[in-house]
C-alpha cells in the first residue's frame, strides 16, 4: 500500500483512512485570474499520481479541487505590477466572473491535455460564500473568532495547535506575518476570515458582519467539508501552501468542528526554470501552451515531471524537455511495435511468475513515497527484458494506469495514405537490392509528406510524424549556454569580435549591427549575434544577415535565456583578439578600432568602454563624470582582450536579469588586478534602452534588488578594489 511523506509529523508513513477502502482527497486548486504555469501543473500532476496509485490499489478516491475565483483580483493586479491581461479584460468591459470563467476553462483544458484525471468536484469559491459564512459563525460561537473594524479574524492565541504543520512557532511566525501590522488585530498572527469591502470593490457579499468578502483560507475549509465531511484523508498542495494557507486551514477546521482535520498532508516541491524561480518579468515563466507552441506534446511535460521525485525541486529546461519528448516518443513506438508483434492476438492474463515479479517490482517502487521516477526505470528495464512481447504490452498498459502517458491510445496500425505505403514498399525493395542512395531519397520524400518509417524486427513500419518531429527547425537553436562549446583556448582568428545580444526590437538590432558594419569595414573582424529567443522578426533578420555577410554569425536560443548565460554564449564562441560587447541600444558613430587599441595598450588596463561608473563604497554608484580609471563599466559597451577571460572567468549566469551583472563582471577584472578605463570620447552613442523601459516599477525594483543582493554578497566587502582606494589613480577621476 502507498506510503507518503506526511508534512504533519515529517515522516514517510502508510496511508490510513477514516473509512476503509475510501480516500477523501483535497487539492488546493488554481487561482483563475491568470493562466496556470507549468509549476502549478507540476503540483496537480503529483496529486494525479497519488490518486491513480490509490485507485490502482483498489481504493475509491473522492477528489475535490477548488477553483479560487474570489477576491484576490486586486492583490493579483498589485503583485504583478498590474496584470496586463486582467487590465485589458477589465478595459474591454469584461466582468471578473467572465475573466475567471476564461481561465477556468483554460485550466481544465490543460489538465485534460496532461491526462490528469478530473476531480469529482471543482467547487468555485463564489458559489460557496454561504458555506464559508456558516463556518465563520461556528468559529464565533466556539470563541475562536472576533470582529474588529468591520473585519472578522481568527483568534490564534486561543487555538493551541497553531504551528503544528509548518513548525512556525511564536518567533518564526512573526517573520511570516507581513510587515505592516493591522491595527484591528489582537495578535499579529491572527488572520482574516471575513474582510470588509473597500470602496469600489465589485465582488462582495452580505454577511452578519456587513458587506465584504471571505479571507483567503476559509474557502478550503468550507468546501472540503461540504463535499467530503469534516475530516479528510489526504490534502495536497505546493510547498508554498504550507504556511500560512494550510496552517490556517487546520486552525479553522479543527477549531470549528473539534476533530483532526487531515490525516496526511502532501506537499510538492517547486519547479524552477533555468535554475531560478519562475517569474514573468524574467522571461522564464511558461504555460503549457508555450510548450505546445514549440511543437512539444503536453504529455512530454508529464513525462519530464515523472523523472523527478515530487519532494525534490525540479529544474525545468528545454534541453530536458527535448529529452523527455524523445523518451515519450520511443515509449509509444515500443507500444506500437509490441501491438504489431501481437498481431491482434489476445493479451495474456499476466498471471505467470515473471509477469508477477515485474508487477510487484513496479508496485513496490511506486508505493515507496510515490517513487514515480523509480517506477519509470522499472518500466524501461521491463521493456528491455526478455519477457514475451504479449506480457510486456500488458504490463506497459497496466503501469500506464498510474503513469498516465495515454499508451492505450497508441494504435497497432496508424492510418496512412496508400501512396505513402506504396513508397515504403518501393524503398524496402531498393534496400533489399542494396540501392541505399535511392532508398534514402524515398525516405526523405516520405518524411516530407509527414510520415516516418521505422525499420523493426517485423519489417518497416509507418506512422505519422509527431509535431516535434515535423517542426522543421528553421535553424539550429540552443537551450542553454552549456550546449555551446567554448573556443577560449582556440587561437585568435580575427582582430575584433563584436558580440551583440539581440532580443526582439528588430529596429534596434538593425541600427546597432549596421553601425558596426559601417564603421569597421576595413578591419578583419567578426560580428557575433546571440539571438536570445526573439519572436518579433529580429530572429529572421539576423539569420538573413548572417547568410548574406560572411563576417556575421548568429547563434539562436530557443527561448529567452538569462542575460549572463546569453552573453556567455557570445563570449565562448568569439574568436577575435579583442571583444566588444554591445547592447542593441548602442550605435557606433565612428572608427572605434584605433582608439580602443590605444586604450587597451596602457599598462594594467583590462577593460575599457564608453560609460563607466564609480563608487565610494560598492553600495552607491555614480555615472556622472566617471571617466579615466573607474570602478566598473556599464554593460552597454564593454571591451577587453579575449585572452583575459581565461584569467577573470566568464559572466555569472545566476544573473538572469542584466542589471548589476556588469558591475559583477567588472569586479572580476578588478579582482585579478586589471584597471578599468572609461573614455567618453569613444565614438558610441546610446539610444532608448527597451529592456528597462518594458518593465513596470514593481518588476524593476524586484529584479534589481535581487541582483544587487547577489552582487553585494560576493563583492560588498571588497572596497579595496575601488579606484578611490588607489592613491595613484585619484588625479584621473576628473579631466
Ligand atoms: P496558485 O494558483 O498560486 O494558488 O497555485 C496553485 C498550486 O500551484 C498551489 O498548490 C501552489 O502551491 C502550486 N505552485 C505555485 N508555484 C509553484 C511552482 N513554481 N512549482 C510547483 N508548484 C507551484
Ligand atoms: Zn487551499
Amino acid at each position: 500500500m502507498l506510503r507518503l511523506f506526511n508534512t504533519l509529523g515529517k515522516k514517510v508513513e502508510e496511508l490510513t483512512t477514516l473509512e476503509p477502502g475510501v480516500v477523501r482527497m483535497y487539492t488546493c486548486g488554481p487561482t483563475v485570474y491568470r493562466y496556470a504555469h507549468i509549476g502549478n501543473l507540476r503540483s496537480y500532476l503529483m496529486a494525479d499520481w497519488i490518486r491513480r496509485t490509490l485507485q490502482q490499489r483498489g481504493r475509491r478516491v473522492i477528489h475535490v479541487k477548488n477553483i479560487t475565483d474570489i477576491g484576490h483580483m486586486r492583490q493579483e493586479a498589485l503583485e504583478t505590477g498590474g496584470d496586463k491581461i486582467i487590465l485589458a479584460a477589465i478595459a474591454e468591459g469584461k466582468t471578473p466572473q467572465e475573466i475567471a470563467d476564461f481561465y477556468t476553462d483554460s485550466f481544465l483544458s490543460d489538465e485534460e491535455r496532461l491526462n490528469i484525471l478530473p476531480a469529482h468536484h471543482f467547487p468555485r469559491a463564489t458559489d460557496h460564500v454561504p458555506e464559508m459564512v456558516e463556518v465563520i459563525r461556528l468559529l464565533f460561537s466556539n470563541g475562536h473568532a472576533y470582529a474588529s473594524g468591520g473585519n472578522v479574524y481568527f483568534d490564534v492565541a486561543n487555538f493551541s495547535g497553531y504551528g503544528k504543520l509548518s513548525g512556525n512557532l511564536e518567533e518564526g511566525l512573526m517573520e511570516g506575518v507581513r510587515s505592516e501590522v493591522d491595527p484591528d488585530k489582537r495578535d499579529p498572527r491572527d488572520f482574516t476570515l471575513w474582510k470588509r469591502a473597500e470602496e469600489g470593490r465589485d465582488m462582495k457579499w452580505d454577511s452578519p458582519w456587513g458587506e465584504g468578502f471571505p479571507g483567503w483560507h476559509i474557502e478550503c475549509s468550507a468546501m472540503s467539508t461540504k463535499y467530503m465531511g469534516e475530516q479528510l484523508d489526504i490534502h495536497t498542495g505546493g510547498v508554498d501552501n504550507i504556511f500560512p494557507h494550510h496552517e490556517d486551514e487546520i486552525a479553522q477546521s479543527e477549531a470549528a468542528f473539534g476533530k483532526p482535520f487531515v490525516r496526511c498532508w502532501v506537499h510538492g516541491q517547486h519547479l524552477l526554470a533555468d535554475g531560478v524561480k519562475m517569474a514573468k518579468s524574467a522571461g522564464n515563466e511558461f504555460i503549457l501552451q508555450d510548450l505546445a507552441d514549440r511543437g512539444f506534446d503536453p504529455l512530454a511535460f508529464r513525462y519530464l515531471c515523472a523523472t523527478v521525485r515530487y519532494r525534490h525541486r525540479m529544474n525545468f529546461t528545454f534541453t530536458a524537455l527535448k529529452a523527455a519528448q524523445r523518451a515519450l516518443t520511443s515509449l509509444r513506438d515500443r507500444v506500437w511495435e509490441l501491438r504489431c508483434l501481437n498481431d491482434g492476438g489476445s493479451v495474456s492474463n499476466g498471471s505467470d511468475g515473471a509477469t508477477n515479479e515485474w508487477r510487484r517490482k513496479f508496485d513496490d517502487t511506486v508505493d515507496q513515497d510515490l517513487n514515480i521516477p523509480g517506477g519509470l526505470a522499472v518500466m524501461w528495464d521491463m521493456v528491455r527484458s526478455d519477457l514475451p512481447s504479449q506480457a510486456k504490452l500488458a504490463l506497459l498498459l497496466e503501469y500506464d494506469r498510474i503513469l498516465g502517458f495515454g499508451l492505450d491510445a497508441v494504435p497497432g496500425l496508424y492510418h496512412t495514405p496508400d501512396e505513402v505505403c506504396a513508397s515504403v514498399s518501393v524503398r524496402d525493395a531498393l534496400r533489399k537490392a542494396a540501392n541505399y542512395p535511392r532508398a534514402d531519397e524515398i525516405r526523405t520524400r516520405i518524411n516530407s509528406a509527414g510520415y516516418l518509417v521505422k525499420d523493426t524486427v517485423v519489417g518497416p513500419m509507418l506512422r505519422p510524424m509527431t509535431e516535434r518531429e515535423k517542426a522543421v527547425e528553421r535553424w539550429p537553436a540552443v537551450s542553454s549556454s552549456r550546449e555551446v562549446e567554448s573556443l577560449l583556448d582556440v587561437p585568435d582568428a580575427a582582430e575584433f569580435s563584436f558580440v551583440v545580444l539581440a532580443n526582439d526590437h528588430v529596429e534596434d538590432v538593425k541600427r546597432c549591427v549596421d553601425s558596426v558594419l559601417k564603421w569597421t569595414s576595413d578591419e578583419p573582424f567578426e560580428l557575433l549575434i546571440v539571438d536570445n529567443g526573439s519572436t518579433d522578426g529580429a530572429a529572421d533578420w539576423v539569420e538573413q544577415m548572417s547568410r548574406d555577410d560572411q563576417r556575421v554569425r548568429t547563434i539562436h536560443c530557443d527561448h529567452i535565456l538569462g542575460d549572463g548565460a546569453a552573453k556567455n554564449i557570445g563570449l565562448k564562441q568569439s574568436l577575435g583578439n579583442t571583444v566588444v560587447m554591445l547592447d542593441t541600444s548602442v550605435e557606433v558613430t565612428g572608427n572605434v578600432v584605433g582608439p580602443i587599441k590605444a586604450l587597451l595598450e596602457q599598462p594594467f588596463v583590462g577593460m575599457v568602454g564608453a560609460w563607466g561608473v564609480t563608487s565610494p563604497d560598492l553600495r552607491h554608484f555614480n555615472e556622472e563624470g566617471a571617466v579615466g580609471a573607474v570602478d566598473a563599466m556599464q554593460g552597454y559597451c564593454v571591451v577587453f582582450k579575449r585572452e583575459t577571460l581565461n584569467v577573470t572567468g566568464l559572466m555569472r549566469e545566476t544573473f538572469r536579469f542584466y542589471r548589476n551583472l556588469d558591475l559583477d563582471f567588472s569586479l572580476q577584472f578588478k579582482d585579478k588586478g586589471y584597471k578599468i578605463v572609461a573614455d567618453e570620447t569613444l565614438p558610441f552613442i546610446r539610444h532608448q534602452h527597451r529592456q528597462w523601459e518594458a518593465l513596470g516599477e514593481a518588476e524593476r525594483n524586484e529584479l534589481s534588488l535581487k541582483n544587487f543582493r547577489r552582487f553585494l554578497k560576493k563583492w560588498g566587502h571588497r572596497t579595496d578594489l575601488l579606484a578611490a582606494a588607489d592613491p595613484d589613480e585619484h588625479h584621473q577621476h576628473h579631466h
